[in-house]
């Protein structure tokens, strides 16, 4: 008899012909995030199970299992020889504090000698022999014990069933660059991508003076955040100012923002060819800003030349996202009151609808190509 931890994963897998790269790619995320530990991942019948660890470690495995997407749920269990006298013995040590139980087995292995329901019924009546203030209710019990007799001889039984993330395993849906600011938004939409499987980068733009070092400390550290479920990646730092100040100095004010984000968008794009990264990434919500118009995403759109650009966020109203951002642990510090590059030369009235013919208007006032070679001369990669 020992303690293993029964890992489930998600449905959808079971469907689809490329079933062993996803199980797989869950395989050896886990792996990855658990290789600090001494345990032993093994992988049977469609599930996989954790078993030879210190059981002093047991929740901490649990925490990180609730940070990988594609695992479905999760159960702490006693694995055990599937002999009835066995599992007998184990269920009259069972100490169970709620008022109400019921006991649920599975019989997968058909030579089990006694049928499931005769077993739940015995097992039941070692319970109420040695739990005082219990009764059995089989619709809505406090707490289910489960005994899950497997074809390999061993069975599991365990009470808890803990909800994973869902998703799809990290790498196996693509590579993106996640446009990340020190908002609440693009954190979450970075989450929201990597949970559907896909390898994430970032790029953050700063405007060093006008925008602090702990402005970029707060990307840093976001970054740190989003990568407990994301995996290690690249944060690539841009320096904006020159930028920003070109369009300052000669653009008109209501295109200011507007100017910035096509040109945002067109070293993103560079950046993530170069990198081979197969799409872009924003937290951007429609109708939140005057830069998140259909118009206006429209203009900073038109800049890209092939690449996919999702905005996983778009129709989120800003409560859900703030509930998120909570939940994966960016939240406190998206609201730290650091600016943004995109708060400085912030124009007293934006324009709402940019049309293209004024955008291009606009930028002939500026040597685009060499202000984006000159930003891209100079950018600091950082580990996450
Ligand atoms: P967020 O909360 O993500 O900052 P926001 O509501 O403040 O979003 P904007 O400032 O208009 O909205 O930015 C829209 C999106 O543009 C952001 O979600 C992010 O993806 C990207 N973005 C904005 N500023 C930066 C920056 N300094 N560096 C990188 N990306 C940025
Ligand atoms: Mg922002």
């Amino acid at each position: 008899m020992n303690n293993v931890i029964i890992i489930r994963y998600s449905e959808i897998f079971l469907k689809g012909k490329n079933f062993g790269f996803f199980e797989k790619k869950l395989f050896d995320n886990i792996h990855e995030k658990i290789s600090n530990f001494e345990c032993d991942l093994i992988k049977s019948n469609k599930r996989f199970f954790i078993e030879n660890y210190d059981i002093k470690n047991e929740k901490k495995l649990i925490e990180i299992l609730g940070t990988i997407f594609g695992i479905h749920s999760i159960s702490p269990a006693i694995k055990i020889e599937s002999n009835i006298e066995l599992i007998s013995n184990y269920i009259s040590t069972l100490n169970i504090k709620s008022k109400t139980f019921r006991v649920t087995v599975n019989r997968a292995d058909k030579n089990f000698p006694i049928s499931s329901i005769e077993f739940s019924k015995n097992l039941g009546a070692i319970i109420l022999d040695n739990n005082k203030n219990i009764s059995v209710d089989l619709h809505s019990p406090d707490t289910i014990v489960y005994v899950d007799i497997r074809e390999t001889k061993f069975s599991y039984i365990y009470s808890k069933v803990i909800n994973g993330l869902g998703g799809m395993p990290v790498g196996t849906s693509g590579s993106g660059l996640l446009l990340l600011s020190g908002g609440i938004d693009s954190p979450v939409a970075g989450y929201m991508m990597a949970r559907r499987g896909m390898e994430i980068n970032a790029i953050h733009f700063h405007s060093y003076p006008y925008t602090s070092e702990s402005a970029k400390q707060k990307v840093i550290k976001l970054a740190n955040i989003i990568k407990k479920f994301t995996g290690s990646f690249k944060l690539y730092v841009v320096s904006f100012t020159k930028i920003q100040e070109n369009i300052h100095k000669n653009c008109s004010s209501s295109f200011m923002i507007t100017l910035m984000r096509r040109i945002m968008f067109r070293i993103a794009e560079k950046i993530a060819k170069a990198n081979n990264l197969q799409c872009i990434i924003t937290g951007e919500n429609l109708g939140q800003v005057a830069s998140q118009t259909v118009e206006s995403m429209t203009v900073t759109n038109a800049v890209i030349e092939d690449l996919p650009v999702f905005r996983p966020l778009i129709s989120f109203d800003k409560d859900d996202i703030s509930k998120i951002a909570t939940k994966i642990g960016t939240f406190e510090t998206s609201i730290l009151p650091y600016e943004d590059c995109c708060t400085v030369f912030l124009p007293k009235h934006p324009v709402i609808k940019p049309s293209i013919d004024k955008c291009l208007k606009e930028e002939q006032k500026l040597d685009i190509m060499k202000l984006i070679d000159d930003a891209l001369k100079d950018i600091e990669i950082i580990d996450i």
